[in-house]
Parts: structure tokens; sequence; C-alpha cells
């Protein structure tokens, strides 16, 4: 397959032709969430770019293996365990699953493999006991670590200035003090606090560092060499650096081709974090808009271009659904209606032209080849939606404006094979549905009318159940099904 695409590939710093280690083939791993809480739409934001990114693949023709990890130990899921008076696996259960559905509902579709580092523990043991065979790592006092030192290479991922850098990793003077070098050295193996969930190993009870999860993970289900490594810029340094450092000092000399890494969503300028408390959940927002909304507005911006996130745009991006919406509504109509309906495929075919189809060649060529430029894809698919609309605008049923509709429309669903944000279609509900959605529906505007907003929102949850999305709007409450993909 010749390709045309170009990558944007941290690890070189340039935009580079991609080609994959097997013909036809990609082969993707994603840092995955580290599951302690609900997700923010910071995080949505390589969920739903990857999955473009993935989906794009498979529209070139690729045979597509997408593996995303599963953080399910950590410090934070020890805390948040705490918190919730529960164990860790309790913790990383509920919120692994929260985090599915949240991807259901944004229209991403489920990795391939979604491996939980807990599965690796005994892999992890035995890639830190080579490392230290091999003197690239050491041990003081039941915790190991990495000595960057014996890395020739290390930094140039993150192109990091070391010499003037502090102490990196957020952990207390103790270990510090343990490393040989503070600001590079990093934790491959960590001894167990009392109290805290361990595993045997050579140097005593404890954990893995977070960083050796990924080499032992991606080796096993992608093989030593794959093709794209993915994550947001804030895993660049230390967490990709560190799982670079891990995989060149056991021989595997290539581990990934490319390296994709998507820029923040700030609020108010700043990162949007957990950690911060500044963050929007996805959870939330999914009630408020629709999926496809949610999905433009992170689209909209090239992946590599900061968003600041304001309620006013993810408005108006719901403004810019419902319009297609409407518009691909009367479009339909418009051709089941038509006279011309018996016009074939091929007869459609031979009124291709450049000019009414350049709406595709441009959403490909100077969008998706040139390093996933959605937001020229999106301007693409509206241009298409004006030009839709600008056929609608002319009553006659001609047979060329049937066929021009044809093409447009065509054009739309194949762009959206990838993209994802074509309004779903309502589906047909059986009558007996229809009428408990619409009795539920009514007995919950009594309930907030009486501003009983305990028993409006059991209603809510009754037909969150059954898969029904309520929007409020100041013409009152529609409802749609949640997007099943
Ligand atoms: P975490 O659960 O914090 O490890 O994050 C999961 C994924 O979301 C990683 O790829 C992060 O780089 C990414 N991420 C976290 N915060 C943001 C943010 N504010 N904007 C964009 N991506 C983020
Ligand atoms: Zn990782």
């Amino acid at each position: 397959m010749e390709s045309k695409l170009k990558i944007y590939n941290t690890l070189t710093h340039q935009e580079e032709i991609f080609k994959p280690i097997e013909e036809d083939k990609v082969s993707i791993y994603s840092c995955g969430p580290t599951v302690y809480n609900y997700i923010h739409i910071g995080n949505a934001r390589p969920l739903i770019f990857f999955d473009v990114v993935k989906k794009y693949f498979r529209y070139l023709g690729y045979d597509v293996t997408y593996v995303q990890n599963i953080t399910d130990v950590d410090d934070k899921l020890i805390a948040q365990a705490i918190e919730e008076n529960v164990s860790m696996d309790v913790i990383a259960k509920k919120y692994s699953d929260i985090y599915f559905e949240d991807c259901k509902s944004l229209g991403a579709e489920l990795p391939d493999h979604s491996p939980r580092a807990t599965e690796y523990i005994d892999g992890m043991i035995e890639l830190i006991s080579r490392l230290e065979e091999q003197g690239f790592a050491y041990e003081v006092e039941g915790n190991v670590f990495f000595e960057v030192g014996k890395y020739n290479d290390y930094g140039l991922l993150s192109k990091k200035d070391f010499e003037h850098m502090e102490a990196g990793e957020r952990v207390d003077d103790e270990i510090i003090s343990q490393k040989k070098d503070p600001a590079r050295d990093f934790a491959l193996w960590k001894k167990a606090k009392p109290g805290e969930p361990s595993w045997d190993s050579p140097w005593g009870k404890g954990r893995p560092g977070w960083h050796t999860e990924c080499v032992v993970m991606s080796s096993d289900l992608l093989g030593k060499k794959f093709d794209i490594h993915t994550g947001g810029v804030d895993l660049i340094f230390p967490h990709h650096e560190n799982e670079i450092a891990q995989a060149k000092c056991m021989g595997d000399a290539d581990f990934s081709t490319y390296w994709m890494h998507n820029e923040f969503v700030n609020m108010k300028g700043r990162k949007m974090a957990k950690s911060e408390g500044n963050v929007v959940l996805v959870h939330e927002l999914v009630k408020q808009y629709r999926p496809e909304a949610i999905r433009l507005y992170i689209l909209q911006t090239h992946y590599r271009k900061q968003i600041n996130f304001d309620p006013e745009n993810l408005q108006a991006a719901q403004n810019g659904i419902e319009k297609m919406d409407r518009i691909l509504d009367r479009a339909e109509k418009f051709l089941r209606n038509s006279v011309h309906k018996s016009i074939g495929d091929d007869e459609i075919l031979s009124h291709k032209s450049a000019s009414n189809t350049r709406y595709l060649e441009s959403a490909l060529n100077e969008g998706m080849n040139a390093d996933f430029n959605t937001a020229i894809v999106i301007r693409e698919m509206f241009g298409l939606i004006n030009a839709i609309d600008q056929e609608l605008k002319m009553p006659a049923d001609t047979p060329i404006r049937y066929i021009t509709l044809s093409i447009y429309l065509d054009q739309l669903e194949e762009i959206d094979e990838f993209m994802g944000i074509l309004p779903q279609r309502e589906e047909e509900v059986d009558e007996v549905e229809l009428e408990k959605i619409e009795t539920l529906i009514a007995k919950r505007n009594s309930y907030r009318a009486a501003m009983d907003w305990e028993n409006a929102d059991k209603m809510r949850d009754e037909l969150d159940k059954m898969g029904i999305i309520l929007e409020d709007s100041k013409g009152g409450t529609i409802w749609r099904k949640k997007l099943q993909k």
C-alpha cells in the first residue's frame, strides 16, 4: 500500500511518511487510564482522537491492532481505596467499568486488548531482574532503581535539559537519598509500606513502578517492535522516556517506530487534572451534550494544539450537530420522495467530478494525511452540509439534484467512517417502549415543576437504564437512544 500519510513523530521531532513494520498492518499501543476516579474531558481527548486514528487506518485498509493498558496498581488507587474503605481491586473494577462505559458513550471503540498491570506482575519482575543482572538496575533496601547513567541515549524523546533538573518523581526524601542520580533514576520496584497491596519478589514484598508495565504489556501483545505508541504530552517525560530506556537496554532495538502525543485540554490556562481539582467529568457532560458534539468539540482542534475548555464552544458544537441533523433529515426525505429514485449507482458515479468530490479529497489530503488534521476534516464536513443545504433550497426535483445530493451524502458518510460525528438517527422504538418513555418524561417534568429533584432524577435514571438520553432545552425535553457502536 502506497502511503501518503504523514505523522509527526515525537521521537525524531519531525513529520514522517508512515511506513508500517508489516505490510498492511498497524499495531498501536496507547497508555491508558489509572483507574481510581471518573475521567474528565482532558482524558477524553486521547480517547476520542486515537479512536479516529485507529478508524482512519482501518479506512485506509490496514488491519489494526489496538492495545490500551489499564493501570490498576498505583499510589492513587491505594489512596482512593482507603477513602472508599474498600480494597484496591474493588476500586480498579469500579473505575475501569466506568471508563469502558464512558468510552462507549463517546462512540469510541473498546481496544482489542485492555491488559491490566496486576495481570503482568510476573513479567515485570522478570524484566526488572534482567535489567539488574545486566547492570542497568540496582537495589537499595527493597527498592529497585533504573540507573539512567548506564544508558547513553536517555533524553532523545523529551529533549530535556537534565543538568538543571531537580529530582523528578514525587517521592519521599528517603527514596531520593537512595538514588544514585536523584534527577533521572526512576523506581522499577517499590518496597511495600505496611498495609499496602504487595507481591513477593527477589527484593522482598513490593509492587512494580508504573514505567515498567507498558514495556512488558506491549511486547507481550504486539511484539518487541510495533508501529505507534501514543499518549498525552504529559507522558513524554518521564513515562515514555523511561519506557524507551528499559526497552532499549533489553536489546529491543526498535520498540515503537512512531510516538504520537496529544496536547492538553486546559481549564483557564492550566492543564485539566484530577490533582488540580479543575476537572469537568465526561460522565456529567454526556448527560447534557450529544456524544457527537463532544467528539466534534475535541476534533475541531488539531491534536497538537491546546484546547481551552469553554462550555460555550461545546454548546456551539452541539448546535453544529443539531444543524447537521436537520439538514440531513431534509436531504434523506428529499431522496426518499424523489421521482428519480431509480437512478442507479453507476449513473451517480459517472457524475463525480473534481468539483463535487473536492470535500472528500481535501478531508483526506489536507486533513487526515497531514498529520491527522481533523480540524480540516471538520471544515470539509460542514462544507458538505452547507452544499447540501444549498441544493435543498432549490425546490425542483431534477435528476441532477438527486445525483448531486447523493454524491454529497456519500462523501459525508465515507468521512464519518473514521470521524464518528454525524448525528445518529433516532432508532425506531416499538409502541410499548415509546409509551413508557413518554410516560417517564411526563412524570419527570411534573416532578421538576414541583422542584422534587430527587424523584425527577430517578425518572432520568430509569430512562438511562433503557438507553435513553434526555436533553432539556428551551423548547422542552427531547430524547434519543444512546449511541451504540
Ligand atoms: P491518566 O489517567 O492521568 O494517566 O491519563 C490518561 C490519559 O489522558 C493519558 O494519555 C494522559 O496523557 C491524558 N491526559 C490527562 N490529562 C489530560 C489533559 N488535561 N488534556 C489532554 N490529555 C490529558
Ligand atoms: Zn504507558
